[in-house]
């Protein structure tokens, strides 16, 4: 049995879209997931600490034979394998994230998995990159994907040439 998922990815430091392009090439080559649709890139304003870059943000659909779960797995071992930079001795600051959105009509909360995505309807850089591939899409809970963009403030958010 297959499942529709869609997957939020962002970052903000180092060439984020030659990084964002290659996590969704790792991903498309995962046993148990193929990528079926990916959006546009997104320059858009940093949240929560302002003081930072801008962030590149897109969204992929995916049909997956994993369980929620073993997909949230699939996500963090590809965001530990591209998510940080050498900093002379130490790691430096994530530069990748990855976000299970949404895993078919699921509503699951536990300490490791919140789906849908308990923020999505807040967040413009989320919703545009999802409104490309999947406008009509109902995310369980909170509603279709445009009319969520429609309530959001996406001003500030532009599509990368
Ligand atoms: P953050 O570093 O803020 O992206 O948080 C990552 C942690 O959030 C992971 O260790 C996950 O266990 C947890 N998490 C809960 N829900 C989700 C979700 N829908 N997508 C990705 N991570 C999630």
């Amino acid at each position: 049995m297959s499942v529709i998922a869609f997957i939020g990815l962002g970052g903000n430091l180092g060439d984020v879209r030659l990084r964002l392009e290659a996590a969704i090439g790792v991903l498309a080559v995962t046993p148990g997931i193929r990528v079926t649709a990916r959006s546009r890139f997104y320059r858009t304003p940093p949240w929560g600490n302002v003081d930072q870059p801008d962030f590149v943000n897109a969204a992929i659909a995916v049909e997956t034979s994993l369980g929620a779960h073993a997909l949230l797995d699939a996500l963090l071992s590809t965001e530990r394998a591209f998510g940080r930079v050498r900093d002379g001795e130490r790691w430096g600051p994530r530069t990748l994230d990855l976000d299970l959105l949404a895993y078919g009509t699921a509503i699951i909360d536990d300490d490791r998995l919140a789906v849908p995505h308990p923020r999505i309807a807040e967040r413009a850089f989320v919703l545009l990159p999802l409104a490309d591939i999947a406008p009509d899409a109902v995310l369980p809970g909170q509603g279709r994907v445009a009319d969520l963009l429609a309530a959001v403030d996406a001003a500030e958010c532009f599509p990368l040439a």
